[in-house]
């Protein structure tokens, strides 16, 4: 009998689908050369009126990798990139593998501390940044990290429509102190940097993640995880070379770096991309770039619906949508249906597992629970056992709630140079998700709750100690608690209650602004109660869920 033999999920399966499958490509990097080989003439990246070829990006990316390697650069160096969703993402990521090394995604909404964090926390030697980054953020922290080469360049870059409206704001700086991309590229033109192969334990890229235990970790995608998740993202979408992928999540999430990038380079079609996500821009770039693919979260497909040009046949190309990061309650999938005459499909995972782990095949429509009202998360994907587990760590059977336990081989490596949290979150190679949810008796999935303190502002993930830390530097905080609140667009957004010093005064405005200064957009309080005591258990322990279930009440 075989593991899959008693998985009542697969009965979900397409007809003629296997329960497993035999990776084409165990390296990142030569799902890239095969398409490059293959189909060089293709369109890699469309950016508004820009292009990139296969050939092209294969030219660049062998220009990056040789410059990188004439700066000192050895196998398993660390190059972050803080860029928003440009083409010169690509060239740093597949130019970081040419040259033997490890990408680190940055989000670009962060801030000092957080850029500093993550620069150190990888010890990263290179820094590929928007100028504009590197001017209001970078340029203030390098000095304290082990950054020797940096890199700018601009959103401009790859386009040459003078288009206002979508780079407005935009313009080019001149920066004394950084290397100039374009430059580098250009000096580099036409050297081919040294062959460099990977197994597929090798570390593709480190993602940072709250996880489900505490500050950003760095969790290890490595290239075995990013070649077999692209490939299930093929299979499970049912996609091919003649389709179109369009980029609308943010390419330093597991979501872009998987279900964009991984996903376009393995097909050999294009991905199309433009810098920020913006709603009325989005349709007008479908329109025109006639994208056949995307996935993303709620929040973009919510602001799609309300853009003012959001006609119903605006997104006629876009016929394979599929939502992932945060949960999709059933009614914004009829609504949208409704304005568009198109179905999301749901797909589950975390960082942790690269991307999908389970995902409602695209031949089907996923059921609602009665009870819980939400849609299920699909079925798990090839090559992966998920398991139920209760509170004493036994398997759970069909209908009962528990955590979801999944083992499989998008499943990471670990936190890099953290073994004590590997050991916590993913004991044996089985990743203890911190989702609460179930099976049903005919193999579909639901969540319906989480075990971690993590708050999901519509797929942006904030983990509350790093906002009460940044609360306890106000001079006037006592005592601070973070908790996700009920949100109309968001599905969560971030609350503090807050208890102050004796004699001190604060109001939650300035409080709001104090933390707004200090990190990411979407991690600030939108809302600030004051409590005389913020209730806690007798060791101490802040009691969130008290507080959260307050908010529900
Ligand atoms: P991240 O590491 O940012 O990808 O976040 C992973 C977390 O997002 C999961 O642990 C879930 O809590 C949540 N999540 C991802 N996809 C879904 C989904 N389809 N429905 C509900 N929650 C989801």
């Amino acid at each position: 009998m075989s593991d899959y033999d008693d998985k009542p999920w697969l009965a979900r399966y397409p007809e003629g689908q296997p329960a497993e499958i035999t990776p084409e490509f165990t390296d990142a990097l030569a799902l890239f050369r095969a398409s490059a080989e293959r189909s060089p003439g293709n369109d890699a990246i469309r950016y508004f009126d820009g292009r990139i070829t296969y050939a092209e990006l294969d030219a660049l990316t062998d220009a990056f990798a040789a410059g990188l390697l004439d700066t000192g650069f050895e196998r398993g160096d660390r190059v972050a990139l803080y860029l928003q969703n440009v083409p010169q993402f690509l060239i740093g990521l597949i130019g970081t593998w040419k040259a033997g090394g490890i990408a680190v995604s940055v989000n670009p909404m962060n801030r000092e501390r957080e850029l500093e964090l993550l620069l150190n926390d990888s010890g990263a030697r290179v820094l590929v940044c928007l100028q504009s980054l590197y001017r209001d953020v970078a340029s203030k922290v390098l000095a304290g990290t082990g950054v020797r080469t940096v890199l700018t360049t601009s959103e401009l870059e790859y386009q040459t429509r003078d288009d206002p409206r979508a780079f407005a704001g935009s313009e080019r700086i001149e920066l004394p102190d950084t290397t100039d991309l374009a430059g580098m590229l250009a000096r580099f033109a036409g050297r081919t940097p040294p062959p460099v192969s990977y197994t597929a334990d090798d570390v593709a890229f480190l993602t940072y993640t709250s996880g489900t235990t505490g500050p950003p970790k760095g969790a290890m995608n490595t290239h075995g995880n990013v070649a077999f998740n692209s490939q299930t993202c093929r299979e499970w979408f049912g996609l091919g070379p003649q389709d179109a992928v369009l980029g609308v999540a943010p390419l330093f999430h597991i979501t872009g770096l998987i279900g964009h990038i991984g996903l376009s380079l393995l097909l050999g079609a294009p991905l199309v991309l433009f810098h920020r996500f913006e709603p009325s821009l989005a349709i007008d770039v479908i329109r025109e770039q006639r994208p056949t693919f995307t996935v993303g979260s709620i929040t973009v497909f919510i602001a799609l619906m309300n853009a003012p040009n959001a006609e119903r046949e605006a997104l006629e190309s876009l016929t394979k949508i599929w939502s992932g990061g945060a949960p999709i309650p059933p009614s914004t999938v009829k609504a949208f249906s409704a304005a568009f005459g198109r179905y999301i499909h749901n797909i589950y995972g975390l960082t942790e597992t690269t991307s999908p782990s389970h995902g409602v095949p695209y031949q089907a429509d996923a059921p609602v629970d009665d009870a819980s009202g939400a849609l299920s998360v699909g079925v798990p994907v090839f090559n992966t056992m998920v398991r139920i587990v209760g509170e004493d760590g036994s398997e759970l059977p069909p209908g009962e709630i528990g955590e979801i336990v999944t083992t499989g081989p998008q499943v990471v490596a670990g936190y890099w140079n953290k073994p004590e949290e590997t050991a916590k979150a993913i004991p044996g190679g089985a990743l203890h998700t911190g989702d609460v949810g179930y099976m049903d008796e005919a193999g579909w999935f639901y969540i319906v709750d989480r075990k971690k303190d993590q708050i999901n502002a519509g797929g942006y993930k904030v983990w509350p100690r790093e906002v009460e830390d940044v609360l306890y530097e106000h001079e006037a905080v006592r005592e601070a608690a973070v908790v996700g609140v009920p949100d109309v667009y968001r599905g969560e957004t971030v609350k503090a209650f807050v208890s102050l010093r004796p004699g001190k005064t604060a109001t939650a405005e300035e409080l709001i602004a104090f933390c707004k200064d200090r990190m990411a957009a979407y991690k600030y309080p939108r809302q600030v109660e004051f409590l005389d005591e913020i209730p806690k258990t007798a060791t101490g322990k802040l009691l969130r869920r008290e507080l959260r279930a307050r908010e529900q009440a």
